[in-house]
């Protein structure tokens, strides 16, 4: 009998679901049904895998609101960002419905023949996501790979299976072939390691930690296994004396506190020009003491719980009482895994806080003496996915942009990730890029061909 593993709504700390914990055996059987069905699926026509995606962008939409809420039940997001995600989930597969038709080679010239390129699939793709945005992120893996011709096993983090096993039975309603799109519940130590180790995977998506990328790519080079890896983050709001300053400071908690910090896109450092810091934080108090952490399922709420006792744990012992907290926020009463909108002051650039990733609503302030300092003191991490500039000069903004080693930055805004333009980070926070118009290219292979003409 197959084990059972209960899913905890966060901000109630009731049991919500109990969903199966796959076997090695379960996952192999899987693997072994995706690769059967890779032989006919490779062979749909595009313009009927076209149709399948499209179908099931609609029916995406038409459930839009159960998802959001199913969502809200499972990880604690509040409902309007629930409700984003969903929609995202939606819209990435509408996006890549208009991907089968357009994937196209080249006509090479040469002599003696012709010479053209294909873009071949390659075979059963496994994705393994995160707790995070397990909406939005499964989307990002499974659209482009089904669109290109692969067949998919995904993996939903052992906290958040919900949303994605009601997706798995949309794209079965949506009349995708059985064995083309398999959810796998489980646990990653055994269903997601067995992606990487299994010859008849042919790719692995990940994102999560640095520490887990960094051993599943160690297992796919023994095999020689592509790996598109997104990881970590510390990303830098970098706030310069010419900016507005009113609109940066009312912008920050945004930046950092949505999804109570649970953003691998976080900008959980704040730069701020040293001559401006006090008019700055003066700025920002009662946009962070704005901040309504509270009952997810409310319009109004701003932030709900932690996803588990143990990242709360995890993410309180970052702050104790040695550390500078500048203003801290408040939290509701009872059950649930709530931790507040925390500021804090550097102790100094080697604080902990400016280097290791929190994954929850405490961001750190540092201040920055120029450009130069500001460009040294951004790029002082492992990390680079992504990170903010204010500025009102505009070839400031674009020396700063071209100086951060950084995937996905964004000048007077916070915005980050649109499913129509790249994504990915620059050194430890992961390898390759998602979304936008070339990720099919992480789908496939290219296979040149030539034909002779000779007589
Ligand atoms: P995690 O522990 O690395 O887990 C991520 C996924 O990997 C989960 O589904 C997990 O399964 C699975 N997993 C665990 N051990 C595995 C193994 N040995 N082999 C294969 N898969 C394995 O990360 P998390 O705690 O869920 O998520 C937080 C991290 O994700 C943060 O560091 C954050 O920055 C990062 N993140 C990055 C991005 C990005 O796009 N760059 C986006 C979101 C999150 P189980 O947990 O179910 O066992
Ligand atoms: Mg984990």
């Amino acid at each position: 009998m197959t084990a059972l593993h209960d899913v905890i709504n966060p901000a109630t700390e009731l049991v919500e679901a109990s969903v199966p914990s796959l076997s090695l055996e379960d996952t192999d059987a899987a693997i072994a049904r995706a690769r059967r069905a890779y032989a006919t699926w490779r062979h749909v026509s595009p313009g009927d895998r076209a149709r399948l995606l499209r179908r099931l962008s609609v029916l995406l939409d038409e459930h839009n609101e159960e998802l959001a809420q199913l969502e809200v039940r499972n990880a604690g997001h509040t409902i309007g960002n629930a409700r984003w995600e969903a929609g995202n989930i939606r819209d990435v597969f509408a996006y890549y419905s208009g991907a089968p038709e357009r994937l196209l080679g080249q006509q090479i010239p040469v002599a003696g023949g012709v010479n053209i390129t294909f873009h071949e699939p390659l075979g059963v793709v496994g994705v393994i996501v995160p707790w995070n945005f397990p909406m939005p992120i499964l989307g990002w893996g499974i659209a482009p790979a089904l669109a290109a011709g692969n067949t998919v096993v995904v993996k939903p983090a052992e906290l958040t299976p919900l949303t994605a096993m009601r997706v798995g039975e949309l794209a079965l309603d949506a009349g995708f072939p059985e064995g083309v799109l398999q959810v796998l519940t489980g646990k990653g130590s055994v269903v997601g390691e067995r992606f990487v180790t299994h010859p008849d995977v042919a790719k692995v998506v990940f994102t999560g930690s640095t520490e887990v990328g960094v051993h599943v790519a160690e297992g796919c080079a023994r095999q020689v296994k592509p790996v598109t890896l997104e990881l970590g983050g510390k990303s830098a709001n970098v706030i310069f004396a010419d900016s507005d300053l009113a609109k940066a400071a009312a912008a920050a908690p945004g930046g950092v506190f949505d999804n109570s910090g649970q953003d691998c896109c976080a900008r959980s450092r704040i730069l701020i020009e040293r001559k401006v810091m006090d008019e700055f934080l003066e700025l920002l108090e009662p946009a962070v003491m704005a901040v309504r952490v509270d009952n997810p399922n409310l319009t109004t709420t701003d932030m709900g719980p932690l996803i588990s006792a143990g990242h709360l744990e995890r993410v309180a012992s970052f702050v104790d009482e040695t550390t500078n907290v500048l203003m801290r926020g408040t939290v509701p009463d009872g059950p649930g895994y709530w931790y507040p909108p925390t500021v804090v002051l550097a102790s100094s650039r080697a604080d902990r806080l400016l280097h290791e990733e929190v994954f929850g609503p405490v961001v750190t302030v540092v201040p920055f003496d120029d450009e130069a300092d500001a460009i040294a003191l951004a790029n002082a991490t492992d990390f680079g996915l992504s990170g903010s500039i204010w500025t009102r000069d505009v070839g400031r903004a674009l020396r700063v942009s071209r100086g951060i080693e950084s995937g996905n930055l964004s000048v007077n805004s916070h915005s980050s990730v649109r499913y129509w333009t790249p994504f990915g980070g620059f050194k430890k926070s992961g390898l390759g890029r998602e979304l936008g118009p070339n990720a099919l290219e992480a789908f496939t292979e290219v296979k040149n061909v030539f034909i002779s003409t000779d007589t």
